[in-house]
Parts: structure tokens; sequence; C-alpha cells
């Protein structure tokens, strides 16, 4: 409890970081939480940005990811390019072997198509038990949310509490970037990107559960494109869930 209401005490501290630049709000990360901070990076348009922001300001600042063992080989490109170019290391969390093949015999490898509960275990033997595990040694996380990518997202801080994941510090350093200030950014700075940006695929995730989108759609649309908004949920933002 007294870890929380420190943590607490600290964000409310870093309230005065709303008006301060990314690269500000990630220095005053870094300096807070050191090595118990790293990005959550899936290598989209606002990772990579990050990434960049993370390179010049500290090299040795952590990064890791989720290999579900089903991302579009597009992203593995983009991960070999940051690694390449920014000599990044890149922590991998990949899935526990044994969930993964109970999971996969039991239901077969595309059981996200067959029901909301299979898709859902999924996401759960694929991402959010190797997150819990990133996070087992993390006490903040940064991340790309940006304020105009949905509805949820318009309260967000750019140092907040996240109780989704036992009241970790949450920092969402590109809050108030608009997706033009973020391709402006890869641009000029010559970042690595996805290139299924260039395919009409804003929001990527694993490559059995995203499409590109048709002109006018939501942003999200492609991600679980069979379900319903309300259902598409997969833990790693909130306890009901997206990205
Ligand atoms: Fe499984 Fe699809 Fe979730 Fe990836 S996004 S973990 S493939 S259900």
């Amino acid at each position: 409890m007294e870890t929380r209401n420190a943590k607490l005490e600290l964000a409310q501290e870093a309230e005065g970081l709303e008006t301060k630049s990314a690269q500000d709000v990630l220095k005053w990360a870094l300096s807070e939480f050191g090595e118990r901070i790293a990005l959550a990076s899936s290598f989209g348009a606002e990772d990579v940005v990050l990434i960049d922001m993370l390179a010049k300001i500290d090299p040795k600042a952590r990064v890791f990811t989720l290999d579900t063992g089903r991302l579009p080989q597009e992203t593995y490109e983009v991960m070999e390019k940051v690694r390449e170019k920014y000599g990044t290391k890149i922590e991998v969390y990949f899935p526990e072997t044994k969930s993964v093949e109970e999971m996969e015999e039991k239901d077969g490898p595309n059981l996200f198509y067959k029901s909301l509960d299979l898709r859902k275990l999924c996401c759960q033997v694929r991402k959010i038990e190797p997150l819990n595990r990133a996070f087992s040694d993390l006490d903040a996380w940064i991340c790309g949310l940006r304020r105009e990518q949905a509805v949820t997202r318009t309260v967000i801080k750019k140092v907040e509490i996240d109780k989704s994941h036992g009241s970790i510090v949450k920092v969402n350093a590109l809050a108030d970037w608009t997706e033009k200030q973020v391709w402006a950014y890869i641009k000029e700075n010559t970042v690595p990107y996805n290139t299924l940006h260039d395919q009409n695929y804003p929001s990527i995730g694993c490559a059995p559960c995203t499409r590109a989108i048709e002109p006018g759609e939501d942003v999200r649309a492609g991600r679980w494109w069979w379900e319903t908004p309300e259902q598409k949920e997969c833990g790693l933002h909130s306890k009901k869930g997206e990205n």
C-alpha cells in the first residue's frame, strides 16, 4: 500500500508535465524510474517515434515487445530495422509454450474466429500472460496512446496510475499528439516504420486479426473486424481492454 501511495503522489506531482514536450516527459520518466521503466512496443507509428526519442535521450532505455507468434512479417521487419538503426536491445516476451500447445491442440490454430471466448483466450495466452510477466520487474511503463485515437482515450493523462495493472505508473508521452505530428516526426527523423501503414493499416496487431481499412472507416475498424466495437478487447490498456 505504501508503494502504491508513493506512486500516486509521484503521479500527482507529475501533473506539471501535462504542458511539457514528449521528450521532457520521457526524460522525467527515465530519471524517476531508471531501469524500472520500459516502453511497451508493438512497433506501430507512435511506438517508433518513442523509440527514436528514447534512443536519443538514453540509448540504454528499456524497450520490450510481446511476440505473440502471429505477428505480420512487416512487424518483424521494422523490429530488425530498429535494432540496426539504434542498436536497441528489444526485450522479447513470448507466450508460454505449453499453454499455446494445449490451446491449439484443443481449439485449433485459428480459434479466434470461432467465438469471442476463444478469441479472448488466445489474447490471454499470447498477450496478457506475457505482458504480466514483463510488468513483474517494472514500476512504470511507457506506451504510445494518443487522446485522439478513440473516445475511450480522450481522458488519458501524460502520467497516470494504471489501475488495470496493479497500479503501475503509465506514461503516455504522446497523449496530446495528432496523427499528423506523428508522421511529421517519422519523416523528419527518418524513423523506420511498419510498411503496412502505407497499405491502409493504421492500427496493427496480429496478422490473422488485422486487416486494412476502407476510406472513412474508424482507425481501429481493421482490428478483430468480425466483432462488434464493444467486443474489441484484449486487456492491454484497460480491464475491458484495447489494443
Ligand atoms: Fe490471438 Fe488474434 Fe489476440 Fe493475436 S490478436 S493474440 S492472434 S486473438
